[in-house]
């Protein structure tokens, strides 16, 4: 009951900033989400409060591994994906069930912490078809992520290393690493080290679960719908996956 109370709270906190468009202090509290095997919502004293997800397994899935339950805190992504913010966004752990992070700057495991902010319902889209695709392809290794968004959002350029991104400013995209055929945990060289069987089931579960865009490479040879699976530039290492923005 207490962790009922707790997200009840929270939810209603969240609402009640919501309705303020930003105004409201509270509203621009950001939250650490955290795997956390027993709790569903905690939240703590300190000024940043932080929000557990649960690993569940119920009923008839009680065999499979456990998912991942996003919270659905509220979270807001203001303005564009190239000129916005995020505000109660929610950050991605540096490592799941199906997941590792990556800095693409520092090019080591973890990603930092501050790199990987989003909404709750991309938190929410994104383990849920790391997951689904986990289950799919049994051994699969974890899907290697790279950035989000910042905390608050807003520029996310060179100014934070690499080429830097023209987007991720919202909380609504994360670039996502193609599986290589060696199995290694990092980002692939090249289109040749690109499994590409697991790297368009990976994107074909991306759309099938409603991503707005999933911008692939031009030579490492994924497709897709084409109003939704687009070929750019810089992308032949990974798949950059937006969700559109349901508030706008
Ligand atoms: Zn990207």
């Amino acid at each position: 009951m207490l962790l009922l109370a707790a997200l009840a709270a929270a939810s209603s906190t969240v609402a009640l900033g919501g309705c303020g468009a930003g105004a409201d202090p509270g509203v621009e509290q950001v939250r650490v989400l955290r795997l956390n095997p027993s709790a569903l919502v905690t939240k703590q004293a300190r000024s940043e409060p932080v929000v557990r997800a649960s690993l569940t397994a119920s009923g008839s899935e009680a065999q499979l591994p456990p998912a991942m339950r996003v919270p659905q805190v509220g979270s807001l992504a203001l303005g564009a994906p190239a000129r916005g913010r995020l505000v109660n966004g929610l950050q991605l752990p540096a490592r799941g069930p199906d997941w590792v992070t990556h800095d693409p700057v520092r090019r080591v495991i973890p990603n930092r912490g501050d790199r990987r902010w989003g909404t709750d319902r991309l938190l929410a889209f994104l383990l849920y078809v790391l997951r689904d695709y986990r289950l799919a392809n049994p051994g699969a290794p974890p899907v290697v992520i790279g950035d989000l968004s910042r905390p608050r959002g807003g520029p996310f350029g060179s100014d934070f290393g690499g080429l830097g991104h023209a987007s991720h400013q919202n909380g609504l995209d994360v670039d996502v690493y193609y599986p290589r055929v060696d199995r290694a945990l990092a980002p692939p060289g090249d289109v040749s080290e690109v499994d590409r069987g697991l790297a368009q089931d990976l994107v074909n579960r991306f759309v099938a679960a409603g991503a707005q865009f999933a911008f692939v490479g031009l030579n490492v040879g994924l497709g897709g719908p084409p109003q939704i699976v687009q070929a750019i530039d810089h992308h032949d290492g990974h798949v950059h996956v937006r969700i559109a923005n349901w508030r706008r």
